[in-house]
Parts: C-alpha cells; sequence; structure tokens
C-alpha cells in the first residue's frame, strides 16, 4: 500500500525495526549516518536499500527537516556502497520512490541501488 510522503514518522516500520536490529537484514554498509542492506525481493542482480539512520519518512522528509552533516553523510554513505561493491565502472542505478505516485511503500527514506546488468533505459 503506497504510503503519504508528508505522514508523520512511524517508528516502528520495518526499516526502523531493522536499524534497531530487532528483524534480521542482509546488511552490507553501515558507518554512522546510515545502514545498507539487500532487498527481499530483488528487482535486479544487485538490489540494496540504503537508509539513513535518522527518522525520515521519505526524500522530502528527509531534504527538509535532515542537517547538512545528515545529508552529507547519507549522500556519501550511498556513494561508498557503490564505490565498495564494485559498481561504478559497470554502472548502477539510484531510485528514491516518494509518496503515491512514486510507489512508496515502507516509510522510512530509502535509496534503492541497482546494479549487476545493464538496466535499461527505466525500471518499472
Ligand atoms: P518502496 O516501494 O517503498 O520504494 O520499496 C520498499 C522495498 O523494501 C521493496 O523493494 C521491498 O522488497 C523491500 N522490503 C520490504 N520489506 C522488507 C524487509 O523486511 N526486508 C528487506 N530487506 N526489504 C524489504
Amino acid at each position: 500500500m503506497p504510503i503519504d510522503a508528508t505522514e508523520p514518522y512511524d517508528p516502528n516500520n520495518i526499516f526502523a525495526r531493522i536499524l534497531r536490529d530487532e528483524i534480521p537484514a542482509d546488511i552490507v554498509y553501515e558507518d554512522g549516518w546510515a545502514v545498507a542492506f539487500r532487498d527481499i525481493n530483488p528487482q535486479a542482480p544487485t538490489h540494496i536499500l540504503v537508509v539513513p539512520r535518522g527518522p525520515y519518512v521519505s526524500w522530502d522528509d528527509f531534504s527538509e527537516r535532515a542537517s547538512d552533516e545528515e545529508l552529507a553523510g547519507f549522500v556519501r554513505a550511498v556513494g561508498r556502497v557503490a564505490r565498495e561493491n564494485g559498481f561504478v565502472v559497470p554502472g548502477y542505478r539510484l531510485l528514491a520512490n516518494t509518496g503515491p505516485h512514486g510507489g512508496q511503500e515502507v516509510p522510512h527514506l530509502h535509496v534503492h541501488l541497482f546494479a549487476g546488468q545493464p538496466l535499461g533505459p527505466m525500471l518499472a
């Protein structure tokens, strides 16, 4: 069910619970700003979700409320996940679904990182 990108943050959403180690995830990267783990239903040979540690519902919420430090830390973390996994040269795709038209389902900001094959002009 797509969510409203402006709804209040739900501290019990599934990614908040992964951040608190309450439910398992295949974590591939973590630092002080972000955690990255494999998507449970991958749409490409590599499909990783990168989430900020802070409580942000959506890209809209994060870009509006996060501090400059958090913004920079998160953006650098996304870049590092791609670099450390060797995706820079073959290339990769980032996607942040936002709100109902974007098809966002989990109400904690996440950037999808797709890699591992030519991805074509768009992912459906
Ligand atoms: P959205 O549609 O919100 O942009 O994407 C949510 C993503 O989270 C989907 O690709 C979905 O497969 C993934 N997902 C949903 N629940 C879980 C979970 O419990 N663990 C992991 N690793 N991924 C999940």
